[in-house]
């Protein structure tokens, strides 16, 4: 849906020195170029060879376009020939989409008997990349630089999960986060700047009545709950004979979808403190539309809700599954240090191991009827959390490398779905740097998107990003938040 709907423009810098057929070869070795890349099957959407820029006039000219075409997510240039970068300067300045600098070449290899004066003047992307470097780095521009060959499947893997940050971009710029209720009563972490937060990252993040949300409930037809708990017990195993409450949470799933459809949301948040007129916490109502790609956030949290609905839409087509998760309680066994991360109801099933079960337990805050739930463990694998926090005056991202694993005990009393995981470097270092760096309990946990990938999308949005690896110590963590801070209150 997402990586079909956009296209990144390929734009080729060269200049007029050499003559008129080089720049045809140029052209027409830059269309070669844009139609096998979109035929390796490597990138999730399609390059668009545009122009053989020459001019700053043909550059300004195809900025302006891109900045006004919805479909265009980015631009990729390419220095065939050397491409005088005063030229790119005023419309690089005006350039309002994710840029990224492909340095490249043509030929792979230098050809021994081939190579002369004149082959040198066609192929000397290495002298030309470096010009338009120059230039972006003057002028501060956020821009990614993917340099090697492009048939190379890990040059085109590299570009692909660049598009996927932009097209997550591009989605967050248009981002609606639907609010019932405030955020949970006292807690600090949840809270945020909604207008610095639309300004650096276009969610537009409004509130509706959560009796509003009780009509859409109680409109919903016996036939429309029929059709939807077929649905559960076809993809699901059903284990609870409450019937009842797990049709009533079909009622819910399909109001809140309902909702979220007329106004255009692709995330929403609502809090067990807030439930007036409503049979039950959305529970497994909450968990069906994360697995349909809706951004969902516990406790009023729609800042992790909006995280984790870009998280999604960027990873669209992939398989390894994106929640949203809450760090619970630790295992602190030598050897076996982990985190058992959950919620008291929510966590997206498109993490799970197994086929999940519905089952109906009590809740023990909220003060509403038993709410029916997905229960299920997590698979095993290479993950990240990430937390969006707001620090006052600007935003930071927080990524998490973990590896998580089937969960070393079997739990058989816990009503909820877990994932078991160890963070990067160790669990303790590893709470520590979060801690430290003001991470939240509620975190994106997404198999899908690699760090890469969000530090990507957050340089695109111009916001800071931390990220707690293998090789990080407390220390070198403190030094770099402490020069974070001053940076960004120069910026
Ligand atoms: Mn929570």
């Amino acid at each position: 849906m997402y990586m079909d709907k956009y296209e990144f423009w390929f734009v080729v810098g060269s200049q007029f020195l050499y003559g008129p057929e080089v720049l045809d070869t140029v052209a027409q070795r830059a269309a070669e170029m844009a139609e096998k890349m979109n035929e390796s099957g490597l990138l999730p959407c399609k390059v668009i060879y545009k122009v053989t820029a020459k001019t700053p006039e043909e550059i300004s000219d195809v900025v302006k376009q891109a900045n006004y075409e919805d479909k265009c997510a980015g631009i990729i240039t390419w220095m065939h020939t050397f491409s005088p970068s005063k030229m790119w300067l005023n419309g690089l300045n005006d350039l309002q989409k994710p840029y990224c600098h492909f340095a490249t070449q043509y030929n792979r290899d230098i050809p021994n008997e081939e190579i002369d004066m004149d082959f040198m003047n066609l192929n000397q992307a290495a002298h030309g990349d470096r010009e338009h470097g120059f230039i972006a780095a003057r002028l501060r521009m956020p821009r990614k630089v993917i340099m090697g060959y492009w048939q190379d499947e890990r040059v085109l893997k590299e570009l692909g999960k660049w598009m996927r940050s932009a097209v997550g971009a591009a989605f967050s710029k248009n981002l609606k986060v639907m609010r019932f209720g405030d955020n949970m009563r006292n807690v600090a972490v949840t809270e945020g700047d909604k207008i610095e937060v639309q300004r650096k990252l276009g969610w537009q993040v409004n509130t509706w009545p959560v009796g509003t949300l009780v009509e859409h409930i109680n409109a919903v037809t016996e036939e429309q709950v029929d059709a939807l708990y077929a649905e559960y017990c076809e993809k699901y195993e059903l284990a609870t004979d409450n019937i009842q409450a797990v049709r009533y949470q079909a009622k819910e799933e399909i109001a809140i979808k309902e909702m979220m459809d007329e106004e255009g949301c692709k995330a929403f948040a609502n809090t067990f403190e807030d439930l007036y007129g409503m049979e039950q916490l959305p529970g497994l109502a909450s968990q069906r539309l994360m697995e349909q790609g809706y951004g969902y956030g516990g406790e009023g949290d729609w800042k992790v809700s909006a995280m984790t609905a870009v998280i999604k839409a960027m990873t669209e087509g992939m398989s390894g599954g994106t929640a949203f998760m809450e760090d619970y309680t630790y295992n602190l066994e030598p050897g076996k240090e982990y985190s058992l991360g959950a919620h008291m109801l929510e966590v997206c099933p498109s993490v799970a191991a197994e086929k999940p079960k519905i089952e109906v337990h009590p809740l023990g805050i909220g003060g509403k009827g038993d709410p029916a739930r997905l229960v299920f463990e997590g698979h095993a694998g290479s993950a990240v959390v990430v937390s969006l926090v707001d620090m006052g005056g600007r935003l930071r991202i927080i990524c998490q490398d973990i590896e998580c694993v089937k969960p070393i005990l079997p739990m058989p009393n816990l009503p909820v779905a877990r994932v078991m995981w160890r963070a990067m470097p160790d669990l303790c270092t590893g709470a520590k740097c979060w801690i430290t760096a003001g991470g939240a309990h509620h975190t994106v946990l997404t198999y899908d998107a690699d760090p890469e990938m969000l530090r990507d999308w957050a340089r695109i949005m111009d916001i800071e990003f931390v990220h707690i690896t293998k090789d990080t110590t407390p220390e070198s963590l403190e030094q770099e938040l402490f020069l974070n801070d001053l940076a960004w209150k120069l910026k």
